[in-house]
């Protein structure tokens, strides 16, 4: 029965391939409440009722790859593409730091003007701006080995780069201009680097069946990576995907809960996307397993070019109003905002 399929997650941490799709076809809406609740429960044995705040920084919508969901793709034109230059981004780090965040990660769409000597040299003025006591997150998509060496020696900390969907024909069917092998070996690359990785998916991708999702879920307990993002796929107009369904908010929940029991000692970010989808997306994914809030600390002037999807929250807010936001949000759930560096479990006992 699903409350055997639930006590087994939440008991062994582990779920076959079968039992996950089973689980995903038949759960019924009061049944998802007992799966948030275990998947809750199995948060706070790791990390308590903290959730770690980290300031997103978008510096640049400019992208050479082509993802047929993405509203960033080169071949949309119809974005304004905007690059912040590294003293506007030390100058967002520092409205960051002033705001209390001691991570910040670095994103942008695939732009090769930030050289690995341009981004080194940030990388390291940022961690001595602030003596040591943040943690530099970078997620600027698919690069050489070698540059995510330097990267490291440079002082990054993390990386984030979901694996977009572990079926590799369904990722080949969404990204033209990229390989489902590459974006496997960029993965193993940063792990064995020895950066903080976080990989992740979507929820509700053209196609995209129960058993992709029971991939998914099994792909990141052999990776076991330190940190998870899983959102719903949101269509955008301007990309060939536009008039597609896109994720629902339940689905996308009960997955956060899932990725939550089988690698429960992982961060799990409670996504802008599941923020735009519903008004209190996040709060629900904190109370379903999730543990980071990303707030974002991009400069308002530029914020609504940074639109992956359409409807993007936050777009008029500033720095301020976010940080703010998100904490009330997370008080209001009876959660507490940590505002440490906030390291993965794994990576603290080092296992
Ligand atoms: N360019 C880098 C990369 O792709 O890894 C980092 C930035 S990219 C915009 C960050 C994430 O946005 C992607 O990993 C993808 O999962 C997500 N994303 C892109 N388009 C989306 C959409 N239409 N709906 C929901 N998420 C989307
Ligand atoms: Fe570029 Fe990342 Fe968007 Fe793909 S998902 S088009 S790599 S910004």
């Amino acid at each position: 029965t699903m409350h055997n399929l639930i006590e087994k997650a939440y008991q062994t941490n582990d779920l076959s391939k079968e039992e996950i799709i089973a689980l995903i076809e038949t759960i019924k809406p009061e049944e998802r409440e007992i799966l948030y609740k275990r998947a809750l429960k199995t948060k706070q044995k790791y990390y308590g009722n903290k959730v770690y705040l980290r300031g997103l920084i978008e510096f640049s919508n400019i992208c050479r790859q082509d993802c047929l969901y993405c509203g960033l793709r080169a071949s949309n034109t119809k974005v304004e593409r905007y690059r912040l230059t590294p003293g506007e981004i030390l100058a967002c780090c520092d409205k960051g730091y002033e705001l209390g965040y001691r991570t910040f990660v670095l994103q942008s769409g695939e732009d090769l003007w930030y050289t690995v000597e341009i981004l080194s040299e940030l990388i390291r003025q940022i961690k001595k701006r602030y003596d040591q006591e943040v943690a530099v997150t970078l997620s600027i998509g698919e690069r050489g080995a070698e540059t995510y060496q330097s990267l490291f020696a440079s002082g990054a900390d993390r990386f984030l780069m979901r694996h977009e969907t572990a079926t590799e024909e369904l990722y080949e069917s969404l990204h033209p201009t990229m390989s489902f092998t590459n974006r496997r070996a960029c993965l193993n690359a940063l792990k064995e680097i020895g950066y903080q990785v976080g990989a992740g998916f979507m929820v509700g991708l053209p196609g995209q069946t129960p058993a992709d999702l029971a991939e998914d879920l099994h792909y990141l307990k052999e990776l076991h990576p330190d940190m998870i993002g899983i959102g719903p796929f949101i269509p955008h107009s301007e990309t060939p995907l536009g008039k597609e369904k896109g994720g629902t908010v339940d689905d996308t929940l009960v997955m956060v809960a899932l990725a939550r029991l089988l690698v429960p000692d992982s961060l799990i970010p409670a996504t802008t996307a599941l923020g735009t989808l519903h008004p209190l997306g996040r709060e629900m994914a904190l109370q379903a397993g999730a543990n980071v809030v990303m707030p974002i600390i991009t400069p308002t002037s530029v914020r609504k070019q940074y639109a992956l999807y359409e409807n993007k929250i936050c777009g008029d807010d500033h720095p301020e109003d976010c940080r703010y936001c998100i904490e009330r949000r997370i008080q209001a759930v009876g959660q507490e905002v940590d505002l440490g560096k906030g390291d993965s479990w794994k990576f603290i006992v080092g296992s």
